[in-house]
């Protein structure tokens, strides 16, 4: 279920380890406005919906900033754990946003309460699955990969279904998948 895999710690550790190696690999890859270095320039981020206790490393969200003067770029890699500018954890807003086609409408009235999110909230994020996403440059070019095509009405348990595995590997492929759509590269000026 779930709402035992939001308060199982190993789960937050697996999601931040793969954070980890992604803030990696995009230190390596330097500057993309100059080709210099990137210095750490993490920031305090403490989602809500984290349904278990967590060290203050889970409370950073990776991101740099190039070392060049004159250029000073941020970079901000991909995330499993923070969909954008989202006050909740990545994987509650695919869960609950899913739970809501799902099943029966109690199931994801528990998990909303348990997470505490209000309807408005979840209603915003029906709109953003719906509308916003399918409208983002990353899925005009990643909707190509599923054949039959996704059905937008039903994002985002539409996706989630085309992961194999169980609950917890569908989910983590998800947010994997999702990962361009958290990043971000913002020139200083
Ligand atoms: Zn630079």
């Amino acid at each position: 279920m779930y709402r035992d895999l939001l308060a199982d710690a190993t789960f937050h550790h697996l999601l931040l380890a793969f954070d980890s190696d992604l803030a990696d690999a995009a230190r390596e890859r330097r500057c993309a406005c100059c080709g210099g270095a990137l210095h750490s320039a993490s920031y305090p981020r403490k989602p809500r919906g984290r349904l278990c206790r967590l060290g203050p490393e889970h409370d950073r969200r990776f991101s740099f900033c190039c070392a060049v003067d004159g250029c000073r770029s941020r970079l901000t890699p991909p995330s499993l754990r923070f969909l954008g500018r989202k006050v909740y954890f990545a994987a509650i807003v695919v869960l609950i946003a899913t739970l809501r086609h799902g099943v029966t409408t109690s199931r994801m009235e528990g998990l909303s309460q348990a997470v505490g999110v209000d309807r408005r909230t979840v209603e915003r994020w029906r709109v953003w699955w719906r509308e916003r996403f399918p409208a983002t440059p990353f899925w005009q070019m990643a909707r190509a990969m599923f054949m039959p095509p996704i059905d937008h009405q039903h994002l985002p348990a539409s996706l989630l279904a085309r992961f194999a595995g169980d609950g917890a590997d569908r989910l983590v492929a998800l947010l994997r998948f999702l990962g361009p759509v958290t990043a971000g590269r913002v020139p200083a000026r």
